[in-house]
């Protein structure tokens, strides 16, 4: 792809143009939530095979994890995972030559000290290297009222334009669980955006600049749910496009850039169809936590003699097993099973 002169981790200028790009082929990046070194080598390597664009997101608690126990403060464990997990990928995205839009996902109000914290870390990084350590964060207020989302989502924008960072910002409720926050039981009515919703964020953003997406609610849900139970309505996204570019006057027919969330489990006509409204990015969680675990499970199913103790196996009781519990061994095995769903995510985030 044409973007690719880009390696490593981009700025929100970069990520505009890979989103237009990918419009322009009417495709969508996969953004993948990431733990550990492992997982983010993993979808790296399936970017690289590919040579795409992709997105690397931590969760707030992603970040915490990526900290481990550096600190008996939670706050600080995630500011310091989030900082530690950037720099290691800004490192090593370069060698995997391809572009990486590095992204933080859902922060609700009560995580906003969080993204301050690392809003005042970026800054010192734009100061050393002028780049931004984040090509964007998540702002997640759809819990507040629409006006109080907007003021404080423009507020922060504006901040992190100064730094070349971009803002995503969510419409509308996600429904299911996801990281400790659970919106399994609220109103299903909230769980689909309204287009004047939509053309007043896009209308307000716009007068700080051009580097956002809208995580627009259109029935979407975190986890993965029995066939049925997820009624997508892409149609919203289509109804969205059309209110604004007629408000407005514009000449496109997908102004917006859309993100999907809780993109695991959805039917691939839904992702399609979501995609055709100019949906860019979409979020791909459990479904890659799911890949990893298999891949380990299958490792330890297919080796079960040789897991249960250090010596001594189906083959002999003086034989070692080193070669089998050794954690780089499984943990490849669940790395390449993230792999291949991240290129699954590839296949079928194209029309
Ligand atoms: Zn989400």
């Amino acid at each position: 792809m044409p973007y690719n002169k880009y390696k490593g981790v981009v700025n929100a200028t970069q990520a505009k143009e890979i989103y237009a790009q990918a419009k322009l082929q009417n495709m969508a990046i996969p953004a993948i939530n990431v733990v550990n070194t492992e997982s983010i080598n993993a979808v790296l390597a399936e970017a690289k095979r590919r040579d795409m664009p992709v997105i690397l997101q931590f969760s707030h608690g992603g970040a915490k994890h990526f900290g481990g126990k550096s600190s008996d403060d939670s706050l600080d464990t995630a500011v310091t995972g989030a900082v530690a997990g950037a720099r290691y990928i800004h490192y090593i995205s370069k060698i995997y030559k391809v572009p990486v839009i590095l992204h933080t996902d859902h922060a609700n109000k009560k995580l906003l000290p969080w993204i301050d914290r690392l809003l005042i870390e970026g800054e010192k990084y734009f100061k050393h290297t002028s780049r931004p350590l984040f090509t964007s964060h998540m702002l997640d207020l759809s819990a507040e009222t629409l006006q109080h989302n907007l003021e404080l989502s423009a507020e922060y924008f504006a901040k992190f334009s100064k730094i070349n960072m971009g803002i995503e910002i969510e419409l509308g409720i996600t429904g299911g669980e996801e990281d400790g926050i659970d919106n399994s039981s609220i109103d299903n009515s909230l769980l689909y955006t309204q287009p004047e919703d939509v053309f007043e964020a896009y209308r307000r953003l716009c007068k700080i600049g051009d580097n956002f997406t809208i995580a627009a609610s259109f029935g979407n849900v975190h986890g993965v749910y029995k066939p049925g139970n997820v009624k997508l309505s892409p149609n919203i996204l289509k109804n969205c496009q059309k209110y604004i570019k007629e408000q407005l006057g514009l000449s496109s027919d997908s102004a917006v850039d859309f993100v999907f969330h809780g993109g695991s489990g959805s039917e691939i006509s839904s992702i399609k169809e979501a995609i055709s409204y100019g949906v860019v990015k979409m979020n791909i969680d459990t479904d890659t936590q799911w890949a990893f675990w298999s891949g380990v499970n299958k490792f330890q199913k297919q080796n079960r003699d040789k897991l249960q103790s250090q010596i001594g196996n189906d083959d002999g009781a003086d034989k070692p097993n080193k070669a089998y519990y050794d954690p780089r061994v499984w943990l490849d095995c669940g790395a390449v099973s993230l792999s291949q769903r991240v290129g699954q995510a590839y296949d079928d985030l194209k029309l």
